[in-house]
């Protein structure tokens, strides 16, 4: 493209769309195929070995060249969601790489907000689309933008970037293909993505083993390492040097069997089978002889791990010695250093219980700052654990605590709060506790301590309480916020449903779960002209649908009668229900229309009547896919086609997904299957009506797949003619078909062959020449050849096809219109072409004499086709009947299976014989 200097903002706004013809057709199709290309390239890249940059820098212009566009950039979100940090754009106009520069999100509101709702934003004309208009001098100006495709990159059910595709100078009018594409390209992103932060938690986790090597080299009690194999001491602490009087020179390769450590065998033996049996040991007691002959009993816990190779690492505490009671409450933290979550909690409860000595500790939490009971989160008795409990506050000592601060009652509990229950059932003397407040002054919950004794050293409970409440707290609330962040990652927040992501983990866990027989359905559904109600009625009401739609589904009677179900929120306007377990794909559909039905009725919001519209993709386990990705995407390119044809709901079809895997292998395949010679051509016969004598055949192709066995057609030739393989296979076809007819013609010189081109032959300026050449090669005589082209072959670019078809005609081959009546074009507008014949389409003709409607078209065709001069073919012929209804009205030629179906060339060979 040239680069025009700018001057005016009008130039722009006259993007000439002729200065670069889109292609319709054929040019579609040649996309299509040229985007499978670069997404399996893509695919196959290793995204490790290369570095990052390199990844996107090959991505953007992959997908530049392939959609044919100036610019094309990958942006990632920064972790606040606040802006768009460039990394990289490719502007191939320049054929320059930019990473420099970022977008912040509250100067772009409109364009943000678009991109968190839907997965694909199509913008034919970026300066006047709302989502873009922010845009508009500060970017689209100065870059000549036009039309604009972006495709959010999702990871983990959040946003965390964008591919923009952008067209310079150049409007375009996004197909659903473009944006799948773009769409599998940002998905591709996210996986690199993913990969990568696997590939840096590995490197992580080393991190982590080197943290516990300065757990082993700092830790107060003595630390033994050895080798599972031999017992070998592989390492010490600096504890253990100190302790036993063995330096780390003394220990390291020897043994503590050789060191003379342990005093009893016997309990060496207990030791090492309980490592054997457990792989650890917790706590057991053991008397150690240190170097200079003392003894001294220590608490062991081992455990064996296995990296890299079976290691053991044991703990040892020092029992004898006078420091244990403060080493205890000092362990208290230590110990719950490590923790969170849950074990925090039962550790800190189970620690309280035994250092205080008390007969019941508990950590309860309050459901909100002013709720009347405390629902208890870990409790610890002498006994051990208990089972959670509620407590109501009023009349309890816990309300003290709670308006007060930390509280002790020494003696006489139970008698000064009469009316709580819990102190009574346990006998309680001594009360201790503690409120856990959060970072904002706010009450979540509190620690207690109970005695039956009186409590003697009050002072030192208290402050135990004191500092071990801080530390609950905090963990607490920490425990909420991550309970929220677990929450956020995976639901939706605007409908409380679980997200893409999550839906997917439901999806698989459920597929795990379930037997071999078991089928289940995945429905996408999508709203229709959602972005419209939000554009014009605000997001508010917006917001207000999608909730309202969510509680429709949630409420919906044909899914509430099913024992399982899953819903989910997967985009802006996008909702996804998962069914396990049906009893057939019927019971699917049922349920499926149901719910359709159920959420389009009108919903009343804010005085505005709306009238909703879904488009439903369905795909079935598992006939579709069998996990969560795949059966999602299936359902996304039939919920993609359902709102292309403008239908309610459409089931995927591996036909029509221009991604299948099985299209792609089969497209791949196809050259290898032309030049291996793999095609195989049948004939099927053509006869005059009026005799009955055999006029000539039809070549139609097979294709003698190696494992798929012999494929018709209708299952490659399509994709054969998205890219340019269908050219060589045209020529296989004709030469095999040319090559029997040059045998056929020494018996009966009167029979001629035709043979099918397709719409990308015609656009080929050496087809009429390639024809000829094979017309020489066989030495036939060129009218015995008839080629069929079906009328859209025509339509899609009428000048070239003409020019072909002349060049064809002039060197005397017959040409005839294929399928006619299925196409739309009218026989006046076909009568400038130099044609030969007409084949009235097999739809029309096999039901003729049941359905008046076809019977008038086929006789009005033949009426028409006579008055231009052309012969006529019927084909699909299935009875007597219809044969002799097409004689008595003038159809020259028939075909079809009440004749013969088509046959191999020996089939054939033995037909003509008995047929003559
Ligand atoms: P077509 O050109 O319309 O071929 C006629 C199709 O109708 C053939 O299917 C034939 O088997 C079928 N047919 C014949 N008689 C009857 C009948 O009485 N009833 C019914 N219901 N069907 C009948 P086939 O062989 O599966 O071919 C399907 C299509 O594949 C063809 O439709 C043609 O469009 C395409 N095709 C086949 N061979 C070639 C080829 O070599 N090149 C190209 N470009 N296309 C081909
Ligand atoms: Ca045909
Ligand atoms: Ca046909």
């Amino acid at each position: 493209m040239m680069p025009t200097i700018v001057t005016s903002t009008s130039r722009y706004l006259i993007a000439p769309s002729s200065s670069r013809p889109r292609e319709l057709g054929v040019g579609t199709g040649q996309q299509v195929a040229r985007q499978q290309t670069a997404l399996l390239e893509v695919m196959r890249e290793d995204l490790l070995a290369k570095d990052e940059a390199d990844v996107l820098r090959s991505l953007t212009e992959k997908t530049a060249h392939t959609l044919d566009v100036d610019r094309v950039s990958v942006w990632l979100l920064s972790d606040d969601g606040s802006e768009l940090r460039l990394q990289d754009l490719f502007d191939r106009a320049r054929g320059l790489h930019e990473s420099d520069g970022a977008l912040e999100s509250a100067q772009y509101p409109a364009y943000f907000r678009a991109l968190s709702e839907s997965r694909v934003l199509s913008v034919v004309d970026a300066r006047r689309d709302p989502r873009t208009l922010d845009f508009l001098e500060p970017y689209l100006i100065p870059n000549r933008i036009v039309s604009m495709l972006d495709a959010g990159i999702w990871q983990a059910g959040a946003r965390r970037g964008v591919v923009c595709v952008e067209s310079v100078e150049v409007r375009r009018d996004w197909t659903p293909d473009e944006q799948l594409f773009v769409a599998s390209i940002a998905d591709f992103v996210a996986v690199a993505r993913e990969k990568r932060a696997l590939a840096d938690a590995e490197h992580a986790l080393s991190a982590s083993r080197r943290r516990l090597n300065e757990v082993f080299k700092l830790s107060p009690d003595p630390m033994v390492l050895t080798r599972a194999a031999d017992g070998e001491i592989l390492d010490v602490n600096e504890s253990f040097s100190v302790d036993t009087g063995f330096s780390a020179e003394d220990a390291i390769g020897e043994t503590t069997v050789s060191l003379g450590i342990w005093f009893s065998s016997e309990q060496r033996d207990k030791w090492l089978l309980e490592l054997r049996t457990n792989r650890s040991v917790r706590g057991m007691e053991v008397e150690f002889r240190m170097r200079n002959g003392d003894l001294r009993t220590y608490q062991v816990s081992s455990q064996l791990t296995s990296d890299p190779e079976p290691t053991v690492i044991s703990t040892c505490r020092d029992l004898t010695s006078s420091r244990r009671r403060a080493r205890l409450i000092h362990d208290i933290a230590q110990g719950l250093a490590a923790e969170t979550g849950a074990s925090f909690f039962r550790s800190l409860v189970e620690h309280l219980q035994r250092a205080l000595d008390a007969d019941l500790a508990f950590v309860g939490s309050l459901a909100s700052a002013n709720a009347d009971v405390v629902n208890t989160i870990a409790v610890h008795a002498r006994a051990g654990a208990e089972a959670p409990l509620t407590y109501e506050l009023e009349g309890s000592p816990c309300a003290t605590v709670l308006s007060e601060g930390v509280s002790a009652f020494p003696s006489r509990a139970k008698t000064l709060f009469p009316r709580d229950g819990l102190l009574k059932q346990y006998d309680v003397e001594g009360y201790v506790g503690a409120p856990l407040i959060s970072s904002s002054g706010e009450p979540l919950g509190l620690i207690v301590v109970m005695f039956k004794q009186p409590l003697e050293q009050t002072d030192t409970a208290m402050q135990l309480m004191r500092i071990f409440a801080t530390r609950a707290a905090a963990e607490l609330e920490r425990r909420d916020q991550i309970d929220e962040l677990a929450f956020r990652a995976t639901h939706d927040l605007l409908t409380r449903l679980p997200n893409r992501a999550r839906l997917e983990e439901r999806i698989d866990m459920s597929l795990r779960q379930s037997d071999l027989t078991s089928r289940g359905a995945l429905v996408l559904i999508d709203l229709d002209r959602f972005k419209e109600i939000n554009d014009t009625l605000g997001h508010r009401v917006g917001d207000r649908l999608i909730q309202s739609v969510a509680e429709r589904l949630q409420h919906a009677p044909a899914l509430l009668e099913r024992p399982r179900f899953d819903l989910a929120r997967t985009g802006g306007d996008e909702f996804a229900i998962w069914l396990p377990d049906l009893p057939s794909d019927d019971a699917a559909m049922h349920i499926v229309t149901a719910v359709r039905e159920r959420i389009t009725e009108p919903v009343a919001l804010d005085g505005y009547r709306l009238e909703i519209g879904a488009s439903v993709g369905v795909a079935l386990y598992p006939a579709h896919g069998e996990g969560a990705s795949r059966l999602l995407r299936c359902a996304e390119i039939a919920m993609y086609q359902a709102k292309q044809r403008g239908s309610a709901l459409c089931v995927y079809d591996r036909a029509n997904d221009p991604y299948s895997t099985v299209r792609l292998t089969l497209m791949a395949e196809i050259s290898t299957a032309v030049r291996e010679r793999q095609l195989v051509v049948y004939f099927q016969p053509q006869r005059w009506l009026s005799d009955g004598k055999l006029a000539g055949f039809e070549a139609l192709v097979r294709w003698r797949h190696p494992t798929r066995g012999l494929l018709g057609p209708g299952e490659f030739i399509p994709l054969a003619e998205l890219s340019d393989v269908i050219r060589p296979l045209t020529w296989e076809v004709l030469d095999q078909a040319l090559a029997q007819l040059s045998r056929w013609q020494n018996h009966s010189s009167a029979l001629q062959m035709s043979v099918n081109l397709s719409a990308r032959n015609l656009m080929d300026p050496h087809c009429a020449a390639r024809v000829a050449e094979l017309i020489v090669k066989h030495r036939v005589e060129p009218s015995r050849l008839e080629l069929e082209i079906t009328e859209s072959a025509l339509i899609k670019d009428p000048d070239r096809a003409e020019a072909t078809l002349r060049e064809l005609h002039e060197s005397g081959v017959r040409i005839a219109i294929d399928d006619f009546g299925t196409g739309y074009s009218s026989l006046s507008h076909l009568r400038r072409l130099p044609l030969d014949a007409l084949k009235i389409d097999v739809s029309f003709v096999t039901h003729m004499l049941h359905n008046a409607q076809d019977e008038a078209i086929v006789t009005s065709t033949i009426g028409l086709a006579h008055s231009l001069g052309l012969t006529v073919i019927a084909e699909g012929i299935e009875d007597a009947a219809t044969q002799e209804r097409l004689r008595t009205l003038g159809c020259e030629l028939g075909q079809g299976f009440h004749i013969s179906v088509p046959l191999p060339a020996d089939d054939a060979d033995r037909w003509i014989s008995s047929a003559t």
